[in-house]
Protein backbone atom coordinates (compact mmCIF):
# COMPACT_ATOMS: atom_id res chain seq x y z
CA UNK A 1 0.00 0.00 0.00
CA UNK A 2 1.30 3.37 -1.39
CA UNK A 3 0.99 6.59 0.98
CA UNK A 4 3.48 8.33 -0.13
CA UNK A 5 3.13 12.12 1.20
CA UNK A 6 0.70 11.24 3.13
CA UNK A 7 0.49 12.91 6.28
CA UNK A 8 -0.28 10.37 9.07
CA UNK A 9 -0.73 11.57 12.61
CA UNK A 10 -0.30 8.45 15.53
CA UNK A 11 -0.91 9.26 18.34
CA UNK A 12 0.78 7.32 21.68
CA UNK A 13 3.62 5.90 18.36
CA UNK A 14 6.60 6.14 21.17
CA UNK A 15 6.09 2.25 21.52
CA UNK A 16 4.45 -1.31 21.35
CA UNK A 17 1.00 -0.85 18.34
CA UNK A 18 1.78 3.05 17.44
CA UNK A 19 5.08 2.55 17.23
CA UNK A 20 4.63 -0.52 14.68
CA UNK A 21 2.37 1.72 12.53
CA UNK A 22 4.60 4.74 12.63
CA UNK A 23 7.49 2.85 10.83
CA UNK A 24 4.87 0.61 8.51
CA UNK A 25 3.17 4.01 7.22
CA UNK A 26 6.85 5.63 6.77
CA UNK A 27 7.94 2.84 5.43
CA UNK A 28 4.67 3.11 2.67
CA UNK A 29 6.03 6.44 1.96
CA UNK A 30 4.03 8.50 4.54
CA UNK A 31 5.19 11.57 6.52
CA UNK A 32 4.59 10.40 9.85
CA UNK A 33 3.33 12.67 13.27
CA UNK A 34 4.61 10.46 15.63
CA UNK A 35 2.44 11.82 18.77
CA UNK A 36 3.15 10.49 22.20
CA UNK A 37 2.89 11.73 26.31
CA UNK A 38 6.28 10.91 26.71
CA UNK A 39 8.66 13.11 24.70
CA UNK A 40 11.51 10.84 24.71
CA UNK A 41 10.09 7.84 22.90
CA UNK A 42 7.98 10.00 20.34
CA UNK A 43 11.31 11.60 19.35
CA UNK A 44 13.37 8.29 19.21
CA UNK A 45 10.26 6.88 17.05
CA UNK A 46 10.81 9.77 14.74
CA UNK A 47 14.19 9.47 15.17
CA UNK A 48 14.45 5.89 13.74
CA UNK A 49 12.09 6.43 10.93
CA UNK A 50 14.21 9.43 9.67
CA UNK A 51 17.47 7.58 10.04
CA UNK A 52 15.80 4.79 7.40
CA UNK A 53 15.05 7.44 5.14
CA UNK A 54 11.62 8.28 6.05
CA UNK A 55 9.64 11.43 6.92
CA UNK A 56 8.75 12.04 10.07
CA UNK A 57 8.13 14.64 12.82
CA UNK A 58 8.04 13.91 17.20
CA UNK A 59 4.79 15.66 18.22
CA UNK A 60 4.69 15.79 22.40
CA UNK A 61 0.89 16.23 23.47
CA UNK A 62 -1.37 14.37 26.13
CA UNK A 63 -4.36 13.50 23.86
CA UNK A 64 -6.38 14.16 27.17
CA UNK A 65 -5.54 17.65 26.67
CA UNK A 66 -7.25 19.81 24.39
CA UNK A 67 -4.95 22.77 24.21
CA UNK A 68 -1.80 20.69 23.91
CA UNK A 69 -3.68 18.59 21.28
CA UNK A 70 -4.68 22.09 19.40
CA UNK A 71 -0.80 23.25 19.70
CA UNK A 72 0.54 19.97 18.07
CA UNK A 73 -1.92 20.27 15.14
CA UNK A 74 -1.22 24.04 14.51
CA UNK A 75 2.41 23.06 14.59
CA UNK A 76 1.77 20.25 12.41
CA UNK A 77 -0.02 22.77 9.80
CA UNK A 78 2.29 24.81 9.63
CA UNK A 79 5.18 22.09 8.88
CA UNK A 80 3.01 20.28 6.23
CA UNK A 81 -0.58 21.89 5.97
CA UNK A 82 -2.76 18.91 5.97
CA UNK A 83 -3.47 15.27 7.54
CA UNK A 84 -4.69 12.43 5.78
CA UNK A 85 -4.61 10.24 8.13
CA UNK A 86 -5.40 10.15 11.79
CA UNK A 87 -5.04 7.03 14.11
CA UNK A 88 -5.78 7.40 17.54
CA UNK A 89 -4.02 4.74 19.36
CA UNK A 90 -2.93 6.58 22.89
CA UNK A 91 -4.31 4.56 25.49
CA UNK A 92 -3.37 3.03 29.09
CA UNK A 93 -5.13 0.08 31.14
CA UNK A 94 -5.69 0.16 34.56
CA UNK A 95 -6.42 -3.37 36.05
CA UNK A 96 -8.13 -3.33 39.49
CA UNK A 97 -11.52 -4.77 40.57
CA UNK A 98 -14.22 -2.18 40.06
CA UNK A 99 -14.63 -2.32 44.00
CA UNK A 100 -11.06 -0.71 44.50
CA UNK A 101 -10.76 1.38 41.44
CA UNK A 102 -10.45 4.50 42.34
CA UNK A 103 -11.98 7.37 40.68
CA UNK A 104 -8.46 8.79 39.01
CA UNK A 105 -8.35 5.49 37.82
CA UNK A 106 -11.31 5.73 36.16
CA UNK A 107 -11.34 9.45 35.06
CA UNK A 108 -8.06 8.71 33.43
CA UNK A 109 -8.87 5.77 31.04
CA UNK A 110 -11.37 7.62 30.10
CA UNK A 111 -10.28 10.62 29.41
CA UNK A 112 -7.32 8.64 27.58
CA UNK A 113 -9.12 6.37 25.61
CA UNK A 114 -12.52 8.07 24.48
CA UNK A 115 -11.95 11.77 25.42
CA UNK A 116 -8.59 11.53 23.70
CA UNK A 117 -10.21 10.35 20.36
CA UNK A 118 -12.83 12.62 20.87
CA UNK A 119 -10.41 15.50 20.92
CA UNK A 120 -8.54 14.49 18.02
CA UNK A 121 -11.18 13.27 15.76
CA UNK A 122 -12.70 16.54 16.55
CA UNK A 123 -9.83 19.01 15.72
CA UNK A 124 -8.37 16.71 12.58
CA UNK A 125 -11.63 16.48 11.29
CA UNK A 126 -12.06 19.83 11.04
CA UNK A 127 -8.51 20.04 9.22
CA UNK A 128 -10.01 17.08 7.02
CA UNK A 129 -12.94 18.96 6.17
CA UNK A 130 -11.40 21.60 4.92
CA UNK A 131 -9.19 19.77 2.54
CA UNK A 132 -11.75 17.59 1.19
CA UNK A 133 -11.05 14.37 2.92
CA UNK A 134 -9.41 11.62 5.14
CA UNK A 135 -9.26 8.73 6.71
CA UNK A 136 -9.58 7.89 10.61
CA UNK A 137 -9.06 4.68 12.69
CA UNK A 138 -9.67 4.17 15.66
CA UNK A 139 -7.57 1.24 17.91
CA UNK A 140 -10.64 -0.19 19.98
CA UNK A 141 -9.83 -3.59 21.52
CA UNK A 142 -12.14 -6.98 21.94
CA UNK A 143 -12.58 -6.03 25.01
CA UNK A 144 -15.07 -3.34 23.27
CA UNK A 145 -16.70 -5.60 21.63
CA UNK A 146 -17.38 -8.64 23.72
CA UNK A 147 -16.45 -7.59 27.93
CA UNK A 148 -15.69 -10.09 30.13
CA UNK A 149 -11.87 -8.73 30.81
CA UNK A 150 -12.25 -9.42 34.49
CA UNK A 151 -10.24 -6.38 36.46
CA UNK A 152 -10.84 -3.46 33.72
CA UNK A 153 -14.24 -2.13 33.83
CA UNK A 154 -12.47 1.13 32.98
CA UNK A 155 -11.11 0.15 29.75
CA UNK A 156 -13.95 -1.95 29.01
CA UNK A 157 -16.26 1.14 28.93
CA UNK A 158 -13.93 3.48 27.13
CA UNK A 159 -13.32 0.78 24.28
CA UNK A 160 -16.58 -0.08 24.15
CA UNK A 161 -17.60 4.04 23.97
CA UNK A 162 -14.84 4.08 21.48
CA UNK A 163 -16.67 1.50 19.63
CA UNK A 164 -19.93 3.82 19.43
CA UNK A 165 -18.30 7.09 18.98
CA UNK A 166 -16.74 5.32 15.31
CA UNK A 167 -19.95 4.16 14.20
CA UNK A 168 -21.08 8.13 15.41
CA UNK A 169 -17.99 9.61 13.35
CA UNK A 170 -18.56 7.52 10.56
CA UNK A 171 -22.09 9.12 9.85
CA UNK A 172 -21.45 12.47 10.62
CA UNK A 173 -17.90 12.85 8.80
CA UNK A 174 -19.21 10.69 5.57
CA UNK A 175 -20.34 13.67 4.07
CA UNK A 176 -16.89 15.14 3.96
CA UNK A 177 -15.53 12.28 2.27
CA UNK A 178 -14.07 11.37 5.81
CA UNK A 179 -14.58 7.40 6.34
CA UNK A 180 -13.71 6.13 10.39
CA UNK A 181 -12.89 2.82 11.42
CA UNK A 182 -12.01 0.99 14.02
CA UNK A 183 -9.54 -2.06 14.61
CA UNK A 184 -10.00 -4.33 17.96
CA UNK A 185 -6.64 -5.91 18.92
CA UNK A 186 -6.76 -9.10 20.97
CA UNK A 187 -3.73 -9.79 23.17
CA UNK A 188 -0.59 -8.05 21.23
CA UNK A 189 2.73 -8.65 22.65
CA UNK A 190 3.77 -5.35 23.93
CA UNK A 191 4.03 -3.32 27.61
CA UNK A 192 0.72 -3.11 27.87
CA UNK A 193 0.19 -6.90 28.42
CA UNK A 194 3.54 -7.76 29.97
CA UNK A 195 1.47 -8.82 32.71
CA UNK A 196 -0.52 -10.73 31.84
CA UNK A 197 2.06 -12.88 30.09
CA UNK A 198 4.02 -12.90 33.14
CA UNK A 199 1.01 -15.14 34.32
CA UNK A 200 1.45 -19.02 33.27
CA UNK A 201 -2.05 -19.70 33.94
CA UNK A 202 -3.81 -16.68 32.37
CA UNK A 203 -1.55 -17.53 29.15
CA UNK A 204 -2.73 -21.01 29.19
CA UNK A 205 -5.92 -20.21 29.44
CA UNK A 206 -5.74 -17.18 26.78
CA UNK A 207 -4.06 -19.38 24.09
CA UNK A 208 -6.37 -22.29 24.46
CA UNK A 209 -9.50 -19.91 23.33
CA UNK A 210 -7.48 -18.39 20.14
CA UNK A 211 -8.10 -20.75 17.19
CA UNK A 212 -4.94 -19.43 15.94
CA UNK A 213 -3.03 -20.93 18.79
CA UNK A 214 -0.69 -17.52 19.55
CA UNK A 215 -0.58 -14.40 20.98
CA UNK A 216 -0.33 -11.39 18.63
CA UNK A 217 2.12 -8.66 17.85
CA UNK A 218 2.41 -5.25 16.81
CA UNK A 219 3.31 -6.21 13.08
CA UNK A 220 -0.18 -8.14 12.67
CA UNK A 221 -2.13 -4.69 13.58
CA UNK A 222 -0.14 -2.99 11.10
CA UNK A 223 -1.52 -4.60 7.60
CA UNK A 224 -5.52 -4.00 8.84
CA UNK A 225 -4.69 -0.60 9.49
CA UNK A 226 -3.33 0.86 6.38
CA UNK A 227 -5.65 -1.22 4.43
CA UNK A 228 -8.44 0.50 6.24
CA UNK A 229 -6.52 3.54 5.67
CA UNK A 230 -5.85 2.76 1.67
CA UNK A 231 -7.35 3.64 -1.09
CA UNK A 232 -8.35 -0.48 -1.14
CA UNK A 233 -11.22 0.41 1.73
CA UNK A 234 -12.83 3.33 0.16
CA UNK A 235 -16.16 1.59 0.34
CA UNK A 236 -15.06 0.50 3.54
CA UNK A 237 -16.48 3.02 6.80
CA UNK A 238 -18.34 2.67 10.64
CA UNK A 239 -16.57 -0.76 10.98
CA UNK A 240 -14.92 -2.41 14.28
CA UNK A 241 -12.22 -4.91 12.99
CA UNK A 242 -11.16 -7.94 15.19
CA UNK A 243 -7.27 -8.60 14.70
CA UNK A 244 -7.49 -11.36 17.13
CA UNK A 245 -6.58 -14.82 15.76
CA UNK A 246 -10.33 -15.99 15.75
CA UNK A 247 -10.41 -14.84 19.39
CA UNK A 248 -14.08 -12.90 19.16
CA UNK A 249 -15.99 -14.14 15.83
CA UNK A 250 -18.41 -11.34 15.87
P1 LIG B 1 1.57 0.56 25.14
O1 LIG B 1 2.69 -0.33 24.81
O2 LIG B 1 1.26 0.83 26.57
O3 LIG B 1 1.77 1.95 24.35
C1 LIG B 1 0.85 2.99 24.50
C2 LIG B 1 1.55 4.28 24.18
O4 LIG B 1 0.59 5.36 24.33
C3 LIG B 1 2.70 4.59 25.14
O5 LIG B 1 3.81 5.08 24.43
C4 LIG B 1 2.10 5.64 26.05
O6 LIG B 1 3.06 6.51 26.61
C5 LIG B 1 1.22 6.40 25.10
N1 LIG B 1 0.21 7.20 25.81
C6 LIG B 1 -0.44 6.87 26.95
N2 LIG B 1 -1.26 7.88 27.30
C7 LIG B 1 -1.12 8.85 26.37
C8 LIG B 1 -1.70 10.15 26.22
N3 LIG B 1 -2.56 10.63 27.11
N4 LIG B 1 -1.34 10.89 25.14
C9 LIG B 1 -0.43 10.41 24.23
N5 LIG B 1 0.16 9.20 24.35
C10 LIG B 1 -0.18 8.42 25.42
O7 LIG B 1 0.19 0.01 24.52
P2 LIG B 1 -0.09 -0.86 23.20
O8 LIG B 1 -0.23 -2.26 23.63
O9 LIG B 1 0.84 -0.49 22.12
O10 LIG B 1 -1.57 -0.34 22.88
C11 LIG B 1 -1.84 0.64 21.91
C12 LIG B 1 -3.35 0.74 21.75
O11 LIG B 1 -3.87 -0.54 21.40
C13 LIG B 1 -4.08 1.15 23.02
O12 LIG B 1 -5.17 1.98 22.72
C14 LIG B 1 -4.57 -0.17 23.58
O13 LIG B 1 -5.70 -0.02 24.40
C15 LIG B 1 -4.89 -0.89 22.29
N6 LIG B 1 -4.92 -2.33 22.46
C16 LIG B 1 -3.80 -3.00 22.83
C17 LIG B 1 -3.88 -4.38 23.00
C18 LIG B 1 -2.69 -5.20 23.42
O14 LIG B 1 -2.89 -6.40 23.66
N7 LIG B 1 -1.48 -4.64 23.52
C19 LIG B 1 -5.08 -5.05 22.78
C20 LIG B 1 -6.19 -4.33 22.38
C21 LIG B 1 -6.10 -2.96 22.22
P3 LIG B 1 3.62 6.20 28.12
O15 LIG B 1 3.80 4.76 28.24
O16 LIG B 1 4.86 6.98 28.20
O17 LIG B 1 2.55 6.66 29.05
Amino acid sequence: MNFTDQVVLITGAGRGIGKALALAFAQAGARVAVNDINPDSCVKTADEIIASGGQAVACHADVANKLAVQAMLIDLEDRWGRVDVLVNNAGVEPHKPIVQLDEWDWNRTIDVNLKGAFICSQSVGRMMQKQGGGVIVNIASIAGRAAGLRDRSAYVASKTGLIGFTKECAREFAAYNIRVNAVCPGVIITEMTAHLRQNEAQLKKWLEDIPLGRLGEPADVTGPVLFLCSDAARYITGQAINVDGGKVML
